[in-house]
């Protein structure tokens, strides 16, 4: 039997995929493609309720599914479901379905989306909160912190480049790809056919949801290590050569795509929490967590 990502098919919710929903939501809410959604998700290795990976129509549907707010449609009318406790508060959702219905109204004009080099990077230090990057500055919807974009963006350039430049970090890289990237992706296709083993399981209702989520969780794991181990040898094979300098220039070089920094912050740094400022200098606000 199917069930609705987000909840058991009884109806119970599942915390774990209620917090990606309400991540997924703040996305679409900050103007992120649902493309990239798709993509940072399968990045961190989390799969759709029958284990598959995300693509841009699971996304969509899933957004649009009015039992976000425990409701269900009938006949186009809005009425409660009892039964679905709600994920999502009414006014996000609806603002939410207003933005997708409008991304694919403008799906044929290629209207391009702005990206920054910090989307997806930064957190509220405080309460873990995701920050985005919206003009000038850095801020999560929390508020307990904010950050000017240039700053952000030059303090964690700065350490992000002292990481990729020291030896030990340029050893690791190469170790990795002397395994190969056919090992990785066996890694991956065995943790998948784990969770789909798990997924059938816990769909017949032979497994209680916690022992689910910690068999999922263990197998998206070692999928996340192996996705960003593949990610990192996609990334390096770029640089000219596989040396401090080569990489610096590299970074440095204006022909280099926006979408390549970003691809090696993503496989670099998990993320960035952000301080508040009065409680540290400049400097100190930005800490990075390394993969
Ligand atoms: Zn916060």
């Amino acid at each position: 039997m199917s069930r609705a990502y987000g909840w058991t098919v009884d109806g119970q919710i599942i915390d774990t995929e209620a917090d990606t929903i309400r991540r997924v939501a703040d996305l679409v809410l900050d103007g992120t493609p649902v493309r990239a959604i798709a993509n940072t998700l399968n990045r961190e290795g989390i799969t759709t309720g029958t284990g598959a990976s995300w693509a841009i129509p699971p996304i969509t549907r899933m957004l649009k599914n009015p039992r976000l707010i425990g409701k269900r449609d009938e006949d186009g009318h809005l009425v409660d479901n009892p039964a679905v406790p709600a994920i999502l508060d009414e006014d996000r959702w609806v603002r939410i379905n207003e933005i997708l219905s409008d991304s694919d109204r403008q799906k044929h004009t290629r209207k391009p989306h702005r990206k920054h080099l910090l989307t997806g990077v930064c957190r509220c230090g405080v309460c873990g909160e995701p920050a985005y990057p919206s003009g000038t500055t850095v801020r999560a919807s929390c508020s307990h912190v904010q950050a000017t974009t240039a700053t952000a963006e030059s303090e964690i350039t700065e350490r992000l480049l002292v990481r990729v430049t020291s030896r030990p970090w340029l050893d690791a890289v190469q170790q990795q790809i002397d395994r190969g990237s056919d090992h990785y992706r066996s890694v991956i296709s065995m943790a998948d056919e784990r969770i789909e083993v798990l997924a059938k399981t816990f769909g017949g209702g032979t497994t209680d949801a916690a022992a689910f989520e910690a068999g999922v969780a263990a197998a998206r794991e070692v999928r996340a290590e192996a996705e960003s181990s593949l990610a990192l040898i996609d990334v390096v094979d770029r640089f000219p050569s596989l040396t401090d300098e080569d990489v610096v220039r590299w970074w440095a070089d204006e022909s280099t795509p926006l979408e390549d920094r970003r691809a090696l912050i993503a496989s670099v740094i998990d993320h960035v929490d952000i301080l508040p400022l009065r409680e540290s200098s400049d400097r100190d606000r930005f800490v990075v967590h390394w993969r």
